[in-house]
């Protein structure tokens, strides 16, 4: 038996790099493979909330709590709802004391990437295939090499993971909600009314089947997801994304009769506008173990962005792997107790991002999202005042 396996770890987001970070302060090598080129060759996207007893916890244990702490947006984490006239139904402003602060994707990237020794990640490797070698390890397969052999493949290539394909049968699936992204650079000083408008966190607006988030990221971006349950290719068919001026005029169309003033957050934007069509696995998704494979983050479980819990799930991911992998003696065995703690813990957050995205632009939308914001400020107040209380993750 191979007392330490060769490590292949496809794909560097926050999963992949988490575990390469944890299982190198624990002595053990791995090699990251991932299909981009460099780590700026596209913006990561928007701000993402950690949570303290999973995303953050697995920083903790990375040893870049630190370097968190100067990423980490504490400020950012209000929240406000309007309806489609424009009218204010919920004001968090005072938010700064709750424990789900936001970082921006980039920059988590970075104190992650910072954190490994150099070359540990091989730019510019797009998996398309991991190939059995016969003898127990497998091989990887890219567009002009082969890489390995390797005693464990990791698939932390999210989404449309090239390793699940050798574990489960399933792909995701369309969720019926696709998102038209858009962003705003420099609000604070080209567009105060619309900062003011956003608050310092999280905009939400919902109304007459359409609905609309605006989050504030930093360096004063704010990013925003126009939202429609629509077929799949919907999004294709009505815009043309390759002239933003022309995309831009038709969301505004799609919008019709909401408040001038939440149109104008669409009005501004200047940056992006591009189509994601939600998907996710099944609830419960699972396999069987198979030694020398395994999944984590998206690859394994993805989820509709509505629980805001994916990150934290793959980071966690993450770190927990590397903990087996780094205490057990027969690496096989971590791998399996990982995947059967890890199907167990990611049901629930999976069953809330289903719940949440089944019921989004729904007719009692607006009234769940208003439930679910108020449940938080409850939660904190309660936590403030001693008092344990547990909030649904939906609707993060
Ligand atoms: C619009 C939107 C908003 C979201 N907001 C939130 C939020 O607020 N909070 C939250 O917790 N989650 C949120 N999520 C979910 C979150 O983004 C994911 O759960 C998280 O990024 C998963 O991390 P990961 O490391 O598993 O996968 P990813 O972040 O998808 O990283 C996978 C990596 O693998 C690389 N890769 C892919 N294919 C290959 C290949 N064939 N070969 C090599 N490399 C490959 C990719 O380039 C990428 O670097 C959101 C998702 C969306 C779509």
């Amino acid at each position: 038996m191979v007392s330490r396996p060769r490590i292949a770890i496809i794909g560097a987001g926050p999963g992949g790099l988490t575990l390469a970070r944890i299982l190198h302060l624990a002595g053990i090598a791995a090699t990251v493979f991932e299909k981009e080129t460099h780590a700026l060759e596209r913006p990561q996207g928007g701000t993402l909330d950690l949570h303290a007893d999973d995303g953050q916890l697995a920083l903790r244990r990375a040893g870049l709590e630190a370097e968190f702490r100067r990423i980490a947006r504490f400020e950012d984490q209000g929240s406000r709802l309007y309806d489609e006239h424009g009218t204010l139904l919920f004001a968090d402003d005072d938010a700064a004391d709750a424990d789900r602060p936001e970082v921006d994707r980039t920059a988590l990237r970075e104190i992650l990437l910072a954190s490994l020794p150099v070359g540990s990640v091989q730019w510019g490797h797009a998996l398309h295939e991991v190939l059995p070698a016969g003898d127990g390890t497998f091989v990887l397969r890219f567009e002009n090499e082969t890489k390995g052999p390797f005693d464990l493949v990791v698939g932390a290539d999210g989404t449309w993971s090239r390793v699940r394909p050798l574990l489960s049968a399933y792909q995701p699936q369309y969720t019926g909600i696709t998102f038209i992204e858009f962003g705003i650079d420099d609000a604070d000083a080209r567009h105060p009314a619309l900062a003011a408008l956003v608050g310092r966190g999280k905009l939400g607006a919902e109304g007459g089947g359409r609905g609309l988030i605006v989050q504030r990221n930093g360096n004063a971006h704010l990013r925003g997801y126009a939202i429609f349950r629509v077929p799949a290719d919907w999004a294709d068919k009505t815009f043309d994304l390759a002239s933003p001026a022309a995309t831009r005029t038709r969301l505004i169309d799609e919008f019709a009769g909401w408040a001038p003033r939440l149109l104008d957050l669409i009005r501004a934007s200047n940056d992006l506008l591009a189509a994601r069509a939600i998907h996710a696995l099944p609830v419960g998704h699972h396999w069987t173990n198979r030694p020398g494979l395994t999944m984590l983050g998206d690859a394994a479980h993805v989820m509709s962005p509505f629980g805001g819990d994916g990150v934290n799930m793959a980071m966690f991911d993450g770190a927990e792997l590397a903990r087996h992998l780094a205490e057990k003696a027969d690496w096989r065995e971590a791998v399996r107790i990982y995947e059967q703690e890890m199907f167990a813990r990611v049901a629930m957050p999976a069953a809330h991002a289903a719940e949440a995205v089944a019921t989004e632009l729904s007719h009692i939308g607006l009234e769940l999202s208003l439930q679910h914001m108020q449940g938080h400020l409850a939660a904190r107040a309660n936590l403030a005042a001693g008092v344990t209380a547990h909030g649904d993750a939906a609707r993060g």
